[in-house]
């Protein structure tokens, strides 16, 4: 009996999975902030001012505007790296720092899930975020001319020996790649340690771990250093540094089908045409400059093109959740990105078993406390049952929706003789109008 049951459900489960052309589930995703990029210095869209009102230059970046999706209107409710890189992971538009070890992250739902989390982080790095990580090789100090990086593992799911080992021998690598370099070239060769240690982590998982899923979230340091320090002209030599840096990284995610995210946590702006830039302080925050970032996103799962509308950092969470066709767990309410090319149904439940119906046929049935019903199209009915209870609800789905179905204390029996009684009815009322036309046919043609 349990292996009949097992076979309908896998049969089910067949049935109602997605067609290819709504694209498959990325089995890993690269989350990629570039520390301080503001979106008007490389978006076709804008033209980024000095606070006066004068025109700056921008640069065309092709590889860090590419993507299958562009947002144009990103803005960060924080112009600071803390608090920035917490709302990223939380969806939070409130979250500092010290919330996150309280506060449901990504990161948490991604463990839940079996991902492990890799980190190359050289900016917001912040004792909070590094402790949300399996693995960390971060910057200790932040000094591009004697910088120092440390590994620190908290091993939340076993970390494979090869990245350790990997992490280690690109950290020896460091003084190497700062060799002789000065000025905009110091600050591109920083940014380039990191990417191409990405680069190396993401190759080293795939080669010896190809069934493991993983989040690798990289923060490159190097734009949001030369903004501060120098002036608009640097910024801009080094963020066309980073442009030709990302290629290999993102073309090999392409090869991978792993889902790629490129975003900052704040932008940058500049006083006068030479001065040298900020973003936090009272006579930066409220600048454009300062407040539009960058979001780009390709995965083999949404849709092509460029995204409209007013968007916040704090839609970057949930999106990622929702490209990895998980649930949406996290403590706020903020919204994903409506890019994905199929909705979702996921049903947190503490029910033995859950049917789901639409228009009185059975179109999926799953066991488990977290299920994914998966692409999904409007109007259902879920009926979840344990041993003495059952509840019947209905829920359209329009894009990926979350459902948390807690089983009651006393038998509900009736509801479930209900639907079977409208499903037997239904089926009847189908047969007879199927029967009706047949006789009709027959006079037609006789
Ligand atoms: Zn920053």
């Amino acid at each position: 009996m349990k292996e009949r049951r097992r076979c309908l459900i896998i049969l089910c489960l067949l049935l109602g999975s997605i067609s290819p052309s709504a694209g498959e589930t990325p089995g890993s995703l690269v989350l990629l902030i570039v520390d301080g990029l503001g979106s008007y210095y490389i978006y076709p869209e804008f033209t980024p001012h000095t606070q006066s009102g004068k025109p700056l230059e921008k640069i065309a970046a092709p590889n860090l505007t590419e993507g299958d999706a562009r947002v144009i209107n990103l803005r960060v409710p924080v112009p600071r790296t803390g608090p920035a890189h917490s709302v990223i992971v939380t969806g939070d538009p409130e979250a500092e720092p010290e919330m996150l070890s309280s506060t449901t992250t990504i990161y948490d739902i991604l463990h839940d899930e079996g991902f492990i989390a890799l980190a190359v982080m050289e900016k917001g790095d912040f004792s909070s975020m590094r402790r949300e990580q399996d693995a960390i090789l971060y910057a200790e100090s932040n000094s591009i001319h004697e910088p120092l990086f440390k590994i620190e593992q908290h091993q939340y799911q076993s970390v494979p020996r090869e990245i350790i080992e990997t992490m280690e021998e690109r950290s020896s690598l460091m003084p190497g790649y700062m060799e002789d370099a000065r000025g905009a070239e110091a600050y591109r060769r920083y940014n380039r340690f990191a990417i191409e240690t990405a680069e190396e982590l993401v190759r080293v998982m795939r080669e010896n771990h190809p069934d493991e899923r993983f989040i690798l979230t990289i923060n490159v340091g190097g734009v949001d250093s030369v903004g501060h320090h120098t002036n608009h002209t640097t910024y801009l030599k080094v963020i066309e540094g980073i442009d030709s840096d990302i290629k290999q990284l993102k073309d090999l995610c392409r090869e991978e089908k792993i889902a790629f995210i490129l975003t900052a946590d704040h932008g940058m702006s500049f006083k006068r045409r030479e001065s040298h830039g900020g973003h936090a302080g009272n006579d930066y925050k409220e600048m454009p400059e300062s407040l539009h970032t960058p979001l780009i996103l390709s995965a083999p799962n949404i849709e092509h093109g460029l995204i409209s509308g007013e968007w916040e950092q704090e839609n970057i969470a949930p999106t990622i959740l929702s490209i990895l066709d998980l649930p949406n767990l996290l403590s706020t309410d903020s919204r994903p990105l409506p890019i994905k090319r199929y909705a979702n149904l996921y049903v947190i439940t503490d029910a033995e078993n859950v049917k789901l119906y639409q228009n009185e046929r059975l179109i999926s049935e799953a066991e488990g406390e977290r299920i994914r019903f998966k692409n999904l199209s409007g109007r259902y009915t879920i009926l979840a049952t344990s041993e003495k209870t059952r509840i019947e609800e209905s829920v359209t789905v329009r894009e990926d929706t979350t459902l948390t179905l807690k089983m009651p204390e006393e038998a509900t029996g009736e509801r479930l003789e209900r639907l079977e009684r409208r499903h037997v009815v239904g089926i009847l009322l189908i047969l007879l109008i199927n029967i009706s036309g047949i006789i009709l046919i027959r006079r037609v043609t006789r």
